[in-house]
């Protein structure tokens, strides 16, 4: 069972920095300097500590104000994958190729994959961390996000750090998300709707979806969520800006059916014939497709998406009412051949009703026979 609380430990930490910055900016300004010929060494002390305080007023050589400024000018992000598997490592060799610095840190030691690719890996969280991405990009399998986001070092990480995700199931991303990061950090939910095979040549016309969920105001901030954002918009990916409980609609009505039904003609041990239909090499593209990604990113597809069980029942009755419409024509012959000449005299004999397409998603009705859901459909409309 899934257990979400703030960790207040971490929250501690920078709140503490919150607390020192609130204190500085209560203290009066300094006074101004006197004439060197009346100064005195008390004069000098008082003096110095007024200049303490004032350092941590924002000032141009202010280390967060230089950042800011760093990251509205240029064009390229400090980007820390977290979770440096299948998917971390397909998306590092482009932000790599676009020119950001990437990052990395995972369970499993990928220091040589990395440094093929031009990553710099972190086995350590901490020593990650205390690079200060301007972006953390968590790649992690669903099923783990939880347990990684929990245990890394937040404290050591910018105030302002945006978090993303590319989870494929996004109302759960969202919610741990909001409650484990501090309120300081920017949050962005995404989904690239492709993957290692899907996108291998081009992520042209594949689609990106996104939900800003916590963007601060500021210029810097919205500048390097567009950034980010940018570095899918310009290899050609179709940008969605959906919320996450639309996207996980969606996603259980096209994704999670293409995978479960890839699975299951997986199953099927399919071969190649020598006569191959085009439908059937696009059956078994799919199968290779879907059996390219792990057993956890599938079963995460399931259990971490309300609408999934609802679609798994829908694609059950489709198959069954399949197989019903299939074996009641069959019956007809059979009967047809038995008693053909003494039922069709008696007026038995009829066509077995034909079983409809399924309701539209989330119309809440059961399998009908054609003439009954006609006939539903027609007092619907009218
Ligand atoms: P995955 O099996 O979903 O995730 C593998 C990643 O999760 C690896 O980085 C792995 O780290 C990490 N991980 C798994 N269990 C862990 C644990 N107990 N503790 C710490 N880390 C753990 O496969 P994936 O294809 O790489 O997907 C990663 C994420 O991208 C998923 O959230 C998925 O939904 C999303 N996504 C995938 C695709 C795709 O086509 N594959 C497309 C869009 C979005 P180690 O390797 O270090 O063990």
């Amino acid at each position: 069972m899934l257990t979400i609380s703030p960790p207040i430990s971490r929250l501690s930490n920078l709140s503490v920095c919150h607390h020192l910055h609130s204190i500085s900016r209560l203290l009066p300004p300094p006074p101004p300097p006197l004439p060197s010929n009346q100064r005195n060494s008390k004069t000098l002390r008082l003096h110095r500590n007024f200049q303490i305080s004032a350092i941590d007023a924002a000032q141009p050589f202010d280390y967060e104000s230089k950042i800011s400024d760093r990251i509205a000018k240029s064009k390229t992000l400090k980007i820390a994958i977290v979770g440096f598997g299948n998917f971390g490592q397909f998306l590092a060799k482009t932000l790599v190729r676009q020119g950001h610095s990437v990052l990395a840190h995972s369970r499993t030691d990928y220091s040589a994959a990395a440094a093929e690719i031009g990553v710099s890996f972190y086995s350590n969280a901490d020593d990650l961390c205390e690079e200060h991405p301007e972006v953390i990009l968590l790649c992690t399998s669903i099923l783990s996000t939880d347990k990684v986001l929990r245990s890394l070092p937040l404290q050591r990480l910018k105030r302002s750090t945006l978090f993303v995700d590319v989870l494929s199931v996004k109302e759960f991303a969202k919610d741990l998300f909001l409650q484990i990061l501090p309120l300081d950090f920017d949050i962005l939910c995404t989904h690239p709707m492709f993957g290692p095979e899907s996108g291998k040549n081009s992520w042209k016309d594949l689609p990106f979806v996104y939900d800003k969920v916590r963007i601060g105001s500021d210029k810097a901030r919205v500048s390097r969520c567009e950034k980010f954002l940018d570095s899918f918009a310009r290899e050609g990916c179709v940008m969605k800006e959906m919320t996450c409980a639309e996207h996980d609609q969606h996603a259980a009505e096209s994704q999670f059916i293409t995978h479960t039904v890839g699975r299951v003609l997986e199953k099927l041990n399919l071969d190649s014939t020598p006569i191959n239909t085009k439908g059937y090499e696009r059956l078994l593209d799919l199968v290779e497709n879907t059996s390219s990604d792990s057993f956890e990113l599938y079963y995460g597809l399931f259990m971490y998406n309300k609408n999934a069980m609802e679609q798994l029942e829908r694609l059950d009755l489709a198959f069954e009412s399949l197989k019903k419409e299939l074996f009641g024509h069959l019956h007809d012959v059979l009967r047809k051949q038995l008693f053909g000449t003494r039922e069709r005299s008696l007026g038995v004999l009829q066509r077995p009703p034909a079983l409809s397409k399924l309701p539209a998603n989330g119309s809440g009705l059961a399998l009908l026979p054609q003439s009954e859901s006609e006939s539903q459909s027609d007092s619907a409309t009218s």
